[in-house]
C-alpha cells in the first residue's frame, strides 16, 4: 500500500452529507496549509528559501492575501520572493540580442518560467498529495469497513472533478477484481447523482418562469452554486 491512510476526516466529510467530500476535504486541507504559511513556518529559513523559489499560485496568493492572520508574515515572504524575482530578472531578462516577439527566446523563457511558477506552488503540491490520500482512504473504508459500501452508497458521489481522482485511487488500493466491482458501484452512483442534480437546477431555471412562481423550490433554491461545484468542484 503505497498511501498513509487517514480514516477520521473521511468519515467526519460524509457525515455532512456534501455534494463532493473531497471537495470537502480540500477546503479543510486548505485551511490548514493557510494558517500553516501564515504561522511559524516564514520563520523557518528552510521554508522561506524554498518559498522564495516557488511563491504560490494565483488562487493561493489570494487566499493567502485575504486571510485575516499575520500580514506581517505574508508581507515578508512576499518581499524575499520579490528580490528572487529581480535577481532572476537580471541574470535571464537583461537585453542583449532579442528576436522579438512571442517566439523570442528571452520572451519564451520567460512565459515558461510563469507556467512552471504556477505548477509548484507548495500549497497545491500538498494539497494534492493530502487529497490522494482521502481518495485511497475512500477505497480502503469500502474493502475493510463493512458498513463503509452503504455510506458511499446513500451518499451525493463526488464532484466530476474528482471522480478521476477516485478511479485512480481505487484501482492501485484493489484487486483487480475488486476494482470492477468498485468502479461500477462508483459509475452508478455518480450517474444517479450527476442526473438527481441537473434535475434540481433544471428545476432552478423553471422557477424563473411566472407559471411557477408559487410552485415549492424544493431543493432547488441553491442548485445554481452546487451545480457549478458539481461540475468543477469547489
Ligand atoms: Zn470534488
Ligand atoms: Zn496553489
Amino acid at each position: 500500500m503505497k498511501y498513509q491512510i487517514d480514516t477520521i476526516p473521511v468519515l467526519k466529510a460524509y457525515e455532512k452529507a456534501v455534494e463532493c467530500p473531497i471537495c470537502n476535504l480540500k477546503e479543510k486541507a486548505e485551511e490548514a496549509g493557510i494558517r500553516y504559511y501564515l504561522g511559524h513556518s516564514v520563520m523557518v529559513p528552510e521554508i522561506r528559501i524554498k518559498l522564495n523559489e516557488t511563491g504560490f499560485c494565483k488562487s493561493h496568493f489570494t487566499a493567502l492575501l485575504n486571510a485575516e492572520d499575520s500580514r506581517l508574515g505574508l508581507a515578508l515572504m512576499t518581499h524575499t520572493r520579490m528580490l528572487k524575482v529581480c535577481q532572476d530578472m537580471k541574470k535571464e531578462l537583461s537585453p542583449g540580442s532579442l528576436g522579438g516577439g512571442y517566439f523570442d527566446k528571452k520572451t519564451k523563457k520567460l512565459i515558461e518560467k510563469i507556467e512552471k511558477t504556477e505548477k509548484s506552488c507548495p500549497l497545491c503540491i500538498e494539497i494534492s498529495q493530502t487529497l490522494l490520500r482521502y481518495s485511497a482512504t475512500i477505497a480502503w473504508l469500502w474493502d475493510n469497513e463493512p458498513d463503509f459500501p452503504e455510506v458511499l452508497l446513500n451518499s451525493k458521489g463526488f464532484c466530476h472533478t474528482h471522480l478521476p481522482l477516485i478511479f485512480a485511487t481505487g484501482a492501485d488500493m484493489l484487486t483487480r477484481k475488486k476494482y470492477t466491482e468498485y468502479y461500477q458501484q462508483i459509475y452508478n452512483l455518480q450517474t444517479r447523482e450527476m442526473n438527481r442534480m441537473a434535475e434540481e437546477i433544471e428545476w432552478n431555471t423553471k422557477k424563473f418562469d411566472t407559471t411557477n412562481k408559487d410552485a415549492s423550490w424544493g431543493t432547488s433554491r441553491d442548485a445554481l452554486p452546487r451545480a457549478i461545484g458539481k461540475l468543477i468542484g469547489s
